[in-house]
Order: structure tokens, then C-alpha cells, then sequence
């Protein structure tokens, strides 16, 4: 559970579970050399691997390679089963950013053999959102910017307008396919510049309307030892 500000008080985001948009921006899409997809990629996370802010990411020693990947969050605020897209944004609470954290080396290695992705997306510490839940009436998500910092120099920068699949036709894609409970999370794609983290960097996530949140990263055998 993570306790982010929302309206006068808090929210705790209890997800039953994290649904993640793959190759949801073109040109990310390109930069890991696949097609633009004609039908949504999905795939989830567990929500253990959620994190608010003042909580390090932590790199695992299974994995060489973890890239950052930051993404508008969809928070879902009642029951929604098989919604049409005209209808999507009732169901919706509100929004955060969410960094869809990647053991690339692993994803990679799971792609060649044709194996999920649920170890490469699933560690602890996997998930960080932040800084704050907004109300979707407070803000209008067609046109956002959206951009990450590791160490002062900006990664990606892009816009919200970018999507390939809108937040209304993604609702309807996996509510089509499993019922989205309050407090499940949607990550919707991550643009591109996607690259590699590193003990001891601190990352500056950011969406227009939304505010920044700020992370360290830390290696889980520096914690340990
Ligand atoms: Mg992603």
C-alpha cells in the first residue's frame, strides 16, 4: 500500500493488481525495435512492487540491466466490466505518475525464449508513483507533458498526446478482458529514451498538471552488505 496526498487528504492505493501498457508511444516502440502494435500490449505487475516517494528503487543482482520508464498512471474509481470507451472515463479516480521499472537484460532474455515478462517488470520496489493522486476532473490528459531526469539530465520528454491507444479505448480493451477494480492501476506506455540506472542515481519524474516525484536508485547489494 502507498499513501499519496489526494483532495484534502489521502489516498492509499491498494491495487488488486497494475496493468501495464507495452509500445504504447511510436517512437519507444521503434527504439526497442518493434512494430507500432495494431492492438494494445498488456501485461501486469504485482503489486508489491509499489513504492511512493522517499522510498528507493532498488536494482536486484538478477538483473545487469534496469532501465527507467516513466508513465501516466490511470487510478480507476468503481467496478469496470467491459466498459465501452464512451463510457470509460466515469470509471476513472483519478491519475498519478507510475515508473514502470524494467530489468531489460531479463525482458530481453524472455523475449527470445518467448517467455512472460512477469519477472523482468515483477521486482520489489518495481512500481514507484507519486507525488500526489489528481482528480480527473482537475485535468484534461490529452495533451500532457511527460519527462524524466536522472542525475539533472532530462532521458524523455514527450507528450501525453503521443499514446497510440487512448486512456477511453484501453479501459475498454482490458475491461473486455478482466474486470478493473476500484483502486487498480493502468500504466499507459512509456515515450522514448528509455535507458539504464545505476546505484546512486536520483531520478526526477514529472507530468504537466500532475507534479514531480523524485527517487533514488539503490543496488540491493549495497543494502545488504
Ligand atoms: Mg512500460
Amino acid at each position: 500500500m502507498v499513501r499519496l496526498p489526494f483532495r484534502d487528504g489521502f489516498y492509499e492505493l491498494r491495487p488488486s493488481k497494475i496493468v501495464c501498457l507495452g509500445r504504447n508511444y511510436a517512437e519507444h516502440a521503434r527504439e526497442l525495435g518493434h512494430e507500432v502494435p495494431k492492438e494494445p500490449v498488456v501485461f501486469l505487475k504485482p503489486p508489491s512492487a509499489l513504492i511512493g516517494p522517499g522510498d528507493p528503487i532498488i536494482l536486484p543482482r538478477m538483473s545487469k540491466h534496469v532501465d527507467h520508464e516513466v508513465e501516466l498512471a490511470v487510478i480507476i474509481g468503481e467496478r469496470a466490466k467491459r466498459v465501452p470507451a464512451e463510457k470509460a472515463m466515469d470509471y476513472v479516480l483519478g491519475y498519478t505518475i507510475l515508473l514502470d521499472i524494467t530489468a531489460r537484460d531479463l525482458q530481453w532474455e524472455a523475449k527470445k525464449k518467448g517467455l512472460p515478462w512477469t519477472i523482468a517488470k515483477g521486482f520489489d520496489t518495481f512500481a514507484p508513483v507519486g507525488p500526489r493522486v489528481v482528480d480527473k476532473r482537475e485535468l484534461k490528459i490529452d495533451d500532457l507533458e511527460i519527462g524524466l531526469k536522472v542525475n539533472g539530465e532530462v532521458k524523455q520528454l514527450a507528450r501525453t498526446s503521443e499514446m497510440i491507444f487512448k486512456v477511453p479505448d484501453i479501459i475498454e480493451y482490458v475491461s473486455g478482458i478482466m474486470t478493473l477494480e476500484p483502486g487498480d492501476v493502468i500504466a499507459t506506455g512509456t515515450p522514448a529514451g528509455v535507458g539504464p540506472l545505476r546505484h546512486g542515481d536520483h531520478i526526477e519524474a514529472w507530468i504537466e498538471g500532475i507534479g514531480k516525484v523524485e527517487f533514488d536508485v539503490l543496488s540491493e547489494g549495497s543494502i545488504l552488505c
